[in-house]
């Protein structure tokens, strides 16, 4: 039997409810095509909460015949890089999502934007204002208290044309002054009182340079940008609804020729993981992880380092789906997601992650002698390998026990075990080191009429344990990753740093596995199944030793229980 890949993709699912009104706006003509864009701050790595709005944008434009453009919001010159960029190109382009012929930049439009805040201006609806900071936030009053015109509303145009070009130049120093909308201090929107719409900042950006000194705020570059690239649907998370009035009044302020359609969507929040950028950046440059990549981070990068793949990730966010009222997913998902995908994909190997020897006394010494291991147990185009059995083996230490209970079915006193793909050994002897109490070596003969494992009179034997040769072999290193966090809602109490609920053994090395020769062939990033452990993929390899280091993935069943 040959195990197909469930096909999701093409599964008839009911449209979500951003689809639907895409779906009826095509049906009823309003659009010949949908337009979306995905648009990042390049001001750290993208996450999984990312993946779950790239699905969406370029998920939509795949399915409608429409296009996605990948625009970078690079509006905050200080936070920014370009190490950033490029690291948002490969993730998007991983993800497997192309972006048409380049990808685009607010920062192209500045000078398009700059006219825009003139023409508002002239309009009589922005004014430049020389309060404070701090002043502003006490002027714009609360949810509660209406807000209070700023002394500088009233200017005339010319006056703030004049200052407006003067900010440009870079005559006023930071913080000095703004440039404000006119919309209403008593909007019970808080959006709506006045928001600043340019600052001064004299900071070098990515891509401009030095060549402005005032830069767009994120609510008035958003809407036009939009406009600028004819967006149909400019799709966001849940908190930017109460900026909906604003990307509105922009828009119809300039009488623009047209109008993206803002609809919001629940960010995606997942339990175990923290997942805002800023967050995420203080683990990073506080050493709390091995960077922006660290297989435990829920980032793109880091998880395709855990060993996650594009089609898992692709999967997990059709799973989820998408609605509109916030919620916490469980973790279990995720990694459900990925299992489900390596239990079809990836080939099986061997390796002993805690080794301890078994000798077969009855086994000729200094033969080798080659048995077949099946790459998959349900595919058998994956192919087989030969693996090299030999009189001395390891076994994972804890598939022995020298005073087994019932239900133990692996190897003991008087007990009888398979050897995967090898053969049946029954128990001879056990050495115990007097000193750590532990077992040194166990000692077995072999059935020779049981090569690969069955055995001849069709006896009962129950367990079936991996093994390596003790001759033939390669040791590696593993990293076992678990989870980075372990409560599940590291930010639910806002009087504890969320850095106090890190798991202390999220990352456990283990220096002496051992695995079967066949591991020297798999390449860096390959997924692979070790039998009995769980799925791991390839890090990389020791400069110095040549050593294969591992990441596991996730494991076999899912097993996971708080501080176990
Ligand atoms: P963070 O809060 O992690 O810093 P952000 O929203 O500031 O994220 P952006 O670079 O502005 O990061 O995000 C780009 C796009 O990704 C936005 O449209 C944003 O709504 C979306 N996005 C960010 N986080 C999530 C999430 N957890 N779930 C769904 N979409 C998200
Ligand atoms: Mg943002």
């Amino acid at each position: 039997m040959i195990l197909m890949e469930k096909n999701t993709e093409t599964e008839n699912k009911p449209l979500d409810f951003i689809r639907q009104i895409i779906a009826d706006d095509l049906a009823t003509g309003k659009h010949r095509k949908s337009i979306t864009r995905f648009p990042p701050e390049p001001n750290g790595y993208l996450h999984i909460g990312h993946a779950k709005s790239i699905c969406l944008n370029f998920g939509v434009a795949e399915e409608f015949g429409g296009t996605c453009n990948l625009r970078f919001d690079d509006t905050n010159p200080s936070k920014e890089d370009i190490s950033y960029v490029e690291s948002i190109k490969e993730d998007v382009r991983w993800l497997g999502f192309n972006w048409g012929e380049k990808e685009l930049y607010a920062s192209d439009y500045f000078q398009t934007l700059y006219e825009f805040a003139v023409s508002l201006i002239k309009r009589g609806k922005a004014y430049v204002c020389e309060l404070s900071p701090d002043e502003i936030r006490e002027y714009r009053g609360t949810l509660t208290a209406p807000g209070k015109n700023s002394p500088y509303r009233d200017r005339s145009v010319a006056d703030n044309l004049k200052l407006f070009t003067a900010m440009k130049n870079g005559e006023f120093t930071e913080g000095s002054h703004v440039l404000r909308a006119k919309i209403d201090m008593n909007s019970p929107n808080l959006n709506m009182r006045d928001p600043v719409i340019y600052r001064i900042l004299y900071a070098d950006h990515h891509r401009t340079k030095d060549a402005w000194k005032i830069y767009p705020m994120y609510d008035y570059t958003h809407c036009l940008s939009d406009m600028l690239e004819k967006i149909t649907h400019s799709l966001c998370t849940l908190e930017f609804q109460d900026h909906r009035p604003l990307y509105d009044w922009v828009l119809d302020t300039l009488e623009t020729p047209c109008h993206p359609r803002q609809i919001e969507f629940a960010r995606l929040n997942l339990s175990y993981t923290v997942m805002s950028k800023r967050k995420l950046l203080r683990m990073v440059d506080n050493d709390h992880v091995d960077g922006w990549d660290d297989p435990r981070m829920l980032t793109i990068s880091g998880l395709r380092r855990r060993g996650y793949t594009p089609g898992s990730i692709r999967n997990f966010c059709r799973t989820i789906g998408i609605g509109k009222s916030d919620s916490r997913i469980d973790m279990a998902v995720l990694e459900n997601e990925i299992r489900s995908d390596l239990n079809v994909n990836a080939e099986r190997r061997m390796c002993v992650q805690d080794p301890v020897k078994l000798v077969i006394d009855n086994y000729p010494e200094n033969q080798v002698e080659m048995v077949e291991g099946k790459n998959h147990p349900q595919d058998p185009d994956k192919g087989i390998r030969p693996l090299p059995f030999t009189r001395e083996i390891f076994i994972e230490r804890d598939d022995f026990m020298d005073d087994p209970p019932k239900k133990y079915f692996r190897l003991g006193p008087g007990r009888e075990v398979r050897l995967k793909y090898g053969y049946l050994v029954q128990y001879l002897s056990h050495k115990v080191n007097p000193e750590t109490g532990e077992v040194e070596e166990i000692r077995c003969t072999y059935d020779p009429e049981s090569k690969g494992g069955f055995a001849p009179d069709n006896r009962k034997v129950k367990g079936t344990i991996h093994w390596v040769s003790a001759e033939k072999n390669v040791p590696v290193t593993i990293n076992m990753y678990d989870r980075l966090f372990n409560v599940e809602d590291p930010e639910a109490d806002k009087d504890v740093d969320f850095l106090e609920h890190l798991n202390p053994e999220s990352k456990v090395v283990l220096k002496n596995c051992i695995a079967e020769p066949d591991v020297v062939n798999l390449s860096v990033g390959q997924n692979v199944q070790f039998e009995r452990l769980g799925y791991f993929c390839i890090d990389s390899v020791e400069s110095t030793t040549d050593k294969p280091v591992f990441n596991r993935t996730v494991t076999l069943k899912d097993s996971w229980t708080p501080n176990k």
